[in-house]
C-alpha cells in the first residue's frame, strides 16, 4: 500500500437525513477503517456526527465514498464538514462506534419502514441460501420499523417480531459484529420467521403452497388480499377489464385512477416517461407511488381512465417481489372501502372477506402490523418532488422549524379531510400518516388512537391544542375535548404556513391558497385566497369572487349544480333551460340553503361540468383532474393559446377576481365547438394568469417578492407548471410544498407553524 504524504487533519463530519436505525454507523466504521482513519461515529439529535483523523487525501475519498454510496435503506440530505490541523494529541488506536442514545432526540429516533435492499434480494434469489425465497428476508439496512414497533428504543422485543425466536443461524449473525445482520432487530430466516397462510374460497395453504396458490389465483384474473408493511392490499391484473371491474365494485371505488405496482424500472419505463428525478424517487427507500406521464397506455380501459398520469410504484416487501415476478404488473390498492382507514389487523381482513365475496384470497402472516400506513404518492412538479399523500417510508420522519426553538410542546389537529395529527416537541413536528376523513366513525377512533399512539411514542405531553377554525370540524371537536388550552388557525394560513415551515420562511409573503374549502373568520366559505401572511398572522389581499352556491354535502359532488349556479353568477341565459337549470335557478332564486364561496376547486368544478367532462364528481377534485387531462391532451401548446377574460377589481380594501367573463367566454366558445381539451388548456393559462397579476399588484402595494402557494388545487400539475414561470420571469421567488402535501395534508405542519409562533411570542390566546 503506498504511503499518503499529505498532512494528517482531524475532521468533523455530520450527516443529516435517515440516517439512523439503517446501520449507518457500522457502516462508518467499516469505510474509517478501510481508509486508515482514526476516531469515532456517534448519532446526535438525529444525525450522525463523525470525529475522523487521517491524512487529508483519505478523509476527503472516506467522504465521498460515504455521500456517493450510502448504505441502502439511508438517505443523506446534508453534509457538514469542519477540519481542523492536527493538533499533535496522540491519535486513537482505532475507529469506534460510540455509545449514544444520550439526548432526549436520540432515544425517541424512530425510523421509517424501508424497502428490501439489494443485498437481501440477491440472497433470496440464490438456490442454497437459507434464506432463499423467505417472504420476510431483512437486515440492519432494511425491513419493516416504524409499523412493528411498539414502543421504543428500537430492539427486537419492542417489536411485534418478538414473537419469533431466533434460530442457532439468525442468532450468531445477530451477534457477529462482521455480520450484516448484527443487530438487525427484524433477522429471521425460513426456519424462524413467520410462515406465510392463504384462504381462499375453496381451501387454505400455508409456506411456499400459500405463495403459489395466491399467485395462481391472481394469474387465473382473481382477486387477492396480500398483506403488506402498513397493512393489506387488495390486487388484481390491471389487464384483466372484468377483474379490474370486480375490484371497483369492492372497493366502492368508481373511477379514481388505480396505482400499479410493477416487478422492475424497466417495466415501468415501457409505458412511462421516468426522468432521473422520478427514476430516484421510484427506487428511493421509501418507494413511494409516483405519478408519471403515462405514454403506451397499456392495461384495460377501467384502470385509470383517461388520467393523463399513471401512479407507478416498486415492490418494498420482499413477499411483493416474490409474487410479481410471477405475475408481472398488479393493481395494488389499500384494501378499504372508500375513505375508510386501511385495514391492518387479520382479524378485519378475515370479516372483509365473509362478507365480500368479490375477494377470492386473502394471503397473510402471522407478523403483526402495529402501525397503518397507505402508501405514500409522490410527483415530480416543476424538478422537484412533491407529496400527494405522506405516510408509509416517510412517517414518523420529524420535520424541524429552527424558529420554534423552545416551543411548547404542541398537539396540532390537522382539517377533516385527509386528517393527519402531529405531536410537537420544540422545533419538531412529527406529523402521522394520513387517516383518511373524519366524516366515517372508524376514521374518529383511529383518529384518537394516533393521537395517543404518538404522544406516547416520542413522550410528548402537549400543553396546548392547535385546531381549524371550522366549528364543525371532528378535528376541532377532538382539540376542545382534550381540555388543553386552544389554538385558532385559519385554514388557508396554515396551508400558506406549511410552505413557510418547509422552506424557514419567518417573515412577510405574499400567499397564493387555492383550494375546495376552508372556514373563512367572516363565516363564508373561503377557497381562492390572495394573503399577506407571517408565520402568526396574516391579513386577506385579495380573493376570487365569491359566487352563491347551492349548500349541502350533495352538491359539492354534484359539477353540474356548480356549474349552473357559477352560469347564473354570469348571468348566462341558455336557450333552452334544460329541467336541471331550472331546479338550480328555483332553488338560488329561494335563497334557501346557499352559500357564499370564492373556492377556487369548484371554480374548476364549473368549469369542468360546463365542458361536459365531469358531470359528477365521484372522488374529491375529479372535476379538476378531468380538466387538467383534456387541458394535457390539447394538440395546441401553452404557448400559442390565449388566457380567457376575468377582471380584477376592489372591494373595501381587498382586491376581487371576477371570473364572470372566463365562465361566459367558455360557455360562448363551447357552444361554437371549439374543443374540450383546448378551452381546459386556455382556463389553466387564465388562473396562472390571474394569480401572476394579483401577485404583482400586490408586490407593488407591498413590496413583498416571495410568493408561497398551497392548497389541493395546487396538486394540479399544469397548474403549477404553468404558474411558477410566470411568477419567475418577473422577478418572484417562488415557493410550494416539498415535504408535507399541498391538500389538507399538509394543514398540521402549517399549524405547527402558526400556532407555535403566536405561543413562542407570548401571543398566546389570540386567534388569527
Ligand atoms: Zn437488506
Ligand atoms: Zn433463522
Amino acid at each position: 500500500m503506498a504511503q499518503s504524504t499529505d498532512a494528517s487533519v482531524a475532521a468533523e463530519i455530520t450527516i443529516r437525513g435517515v440516517v439512523q436505525g439503517v446501520g449507518f454507523r457500522p457502516y462508518v466504521q467499516r469505510l474509517a477503517r478501510e481508509y486508515r482513519l482514526t476516531g469515532a461515529v456517534r448519532n446526535e439529535s438525529g444525525h450522525v456526527v463523525i470525529a475522523a483523523r487521517g491524512q487529508e487525501g483519505d478523509i476527503r475519498r472516506f467522504i465521498q465514498a460515504l455521500t456517493g454510496r450510502p448504505p441502502s435503506g439511508a438517505t443523506v440530505d446534508g453534509v457538514e464538514t469542519k477540519v481542523s490541523e492536527d493538533g499533535g494529541t496522540p491519535p486513537a488506536p482505532d475507529f469506534v462506534i460510540a455509545d449514544s442514545g444520550q439526548s432526549d432526540f436520540d432515544r425517541t429516533m424512530m425510523t421509517p419502514d424501508i424497502a428490501v435492499c439489494e443485498d437481501c434480494l440477491r440472497e433470496m434469489t440464490t438456490p442454497g441460501d437459507p434464506r432463499y425465497r423467505h417472504p420476510f428476508i431483512s437486515c440492519i439496512s432494511c425491513g419493516p420499523r416504524f409499523s412493528i414497533a411498539g414502543t421504543l428504543p428500537w430492539d427486537r422485543e419492542n417489536t411485534t417480531m418478538k414473537e419469533y425466536a431466533l434460530c442457532a443461524l439468525c442468532a450468531a449473525q445477530y451477534t457477529d459484529e462482521a455480520d450484516r445482520r448484527c443487530h438487525a432487530q427484524t433477522v429471521c430466516c425460513n426456519s424462524c420467521g413467520p410462515v406465510l397462510n392463504y384462504r381462499g374460497r375453496d381451501g387454505a395453504a400455508e409456506g411456499a403452497g400459500a405463495l403459489d396458490t395466491a399467485i395462481s389465483v391472481l394469474k387465473a384474473g382473481g382477486i387477492v388480499a396480500v398483506k403488506g408493511i402498513g397493512g393489506y392490499h387488495i390486487a388484481c391484473r390491471p389487464a384483466d377489464e372484468a377483474a379490474v371491474g370486480k375490484l371497483r365494485f369492492l372497493k366502492g371505488r368508481e373511477a379514481k385512477p388505480f396505482a400499479i405496482m410493477f416487478p422492475d424500472l424497466c417495466g415501468i419505463k415501457k409505458l412511462c416517461r421516468v426522468d432521473a428525478k422520478e427514476a430516484a424517487l421510484l427506487l428511493s427507500p421509501a418507494r413511494p407511488i409516483v405519478l408519471l406521464d403515462w405514454v403506451h397506455r397499456d392495461f384495460a380501459g377501467n384502470v385509470a381512465g383517461t388520467s393523463r398520469y399513471l401512479g407507478a410504484f416498486l415492490p418494498y416487501a420482499p413477499l411483493q417481489h416474490l409474487i410479481l415476478r410471477e405475475t408481472g404488473p398488479l393493481v395494488m390498492t389499500s384494501a378499504n372501502i372508500s375513505s375508510e382507514p386501511i385495514i391492518k389487523d387479520d382479524g378485519a381482513i378475515e370479516a372483509f372477506f365473509e362478507t365480500h365475496a368479490g375477494l377470492d384470497g386473502v394471503l397473510s402472516h402471522g407478523r403483526k402490523i402495529l402501525r397503518r400506513l397507505d402508501d405514500s404518492v409522490t410527483a415530480v412538479v416543476n424538478n422537484k418532488a412533491r407529496f400527494i399523500r405522506r405516510a408509509r417510508g416517510y412517517v414518523p420522519l420529524p420535520m424541524e422549524v429552527e424558529a420554534l426553538t423552545g416551543c411548547p410542546p404542541l398537539l396540532c389537529c390537522g382539517a377533516q379531510t385527509k386528517s393527519i395529527a402531529a405531536v410537537t416537541n420544540g422545533s419538531l413536528c412529527y406529523p402521522s400518516a394520513e387517516l383518511g376523513d373524519l366524516d366515517g366513525a372508524g376514521s374518529l377512533d383511529v383518529y384518537r388512537e394516533t393521537v395517543a399512539d404518538l404522544s406516547s411514542l416520542f413522550h410528548i405531553a402537549p400543553r396546548y391544542t392547535v385546531c381549524d377554525l371550522h366549528p364543525d370540524y371532528a378535528s376541532a371537536r377532538y382539540a376542545r375535548e382534550t381540555g388543553l388550552p386552544v389554538l385558532e388557525v385559519q385554514h388557508h394560513h396554515a396551508h400558506i404556513a406549511s410552505v413557510m415551515a418547509e422552506h424557514g420562511l419567518n417573515e412577510r409573503v405574499i400567499g397564493v391558497a387555492f383550494d375546495g374549502t376552508g372556514y373563512g373568520p367572516d363565516g363564508t366559505v373561503w377557497g381562492g385566497e390572495f394573503l399577506l401572511a407571517a408565520p402568526d398572522g396574516f391579513a386577506r389581499a385579495g380573493h376570487l369572487k365569491a359566487v352563491r352556491l347551492l349548500g349541502g354535502d350533495a352538491s359539492v359532488n354534484q359539477c353540474w349544480k356548480t356549474a349552473a349556479c357559477y352560469m347564473a353568477d354570469a348571468e348566462i341565459k341558455s336557450q333552452a333551460p334544460g329541467e336541471r337549470e331550472k331546479i338550480v335557478q328555483a332553488a338560488l332564486g329561494g335563497g334557501v340553503n346557499t352559500v357564499f364561496s370564492s373556492s377556487a376547486g369548484r371554480l374548476f368544478d364549473a368549469v369542468a361540468a360546463i365542458l361536459g367532462l365531469c358531470e359528477e364528481a365521484t372522488y374529491e377534485g375529479q372535476g379538476a383532474v378531468e380538466l387538467e387531462n383534456a387541458a394535457a391532451s390539447c394538440t395546441v401548446k401553452a404557448g400559442d393559446a390565449l388566457p380567457l377574460p376575468y377582471t380584477v377589481g376592489e372591494e373595501g380594501g381587498c382586491i376581487v377576481a371576477d371570473m364572470a367573463p372566463c365562465i361566459k367566454e367558455v360557455w360562448a366558445e363551447k357552444e361554437r365547438d371549439v374543443p374540450a381539451g383546448l378551452l381546459a388548456l386556455r382556463f389553466h393559462l387564465t388562473v396562472a394568469s390571474l394569480i401572476d397579476h394579483v401577485c404583482r399588484r400586490l408586490r407593488a402595494e407591498h413590496g413583498l417578492a416571495k410568493v408561497c402557494l398551497s392548497g389541493g388545487v395546487f396538486q394540479n400539475r399544469l397548474l403549477s407548471e404553468l404558474t411558477a414561470p410566470l411568477l419567475e420571469e418577473c422577478g418572484f421567488e417562488v415557493f410550494f410544498n416539498e415535504k408535507v402535501p399541498p391538500n389538507d395534508g399538509g394543514i398540521a405542519l402549517g399549524q405547527f407553524y402558526a400556532g407555535g409562533m403566536r405561543c413562542v411570542r407570548g401571543g398566546f390566546g389570540k386567534t388569527d
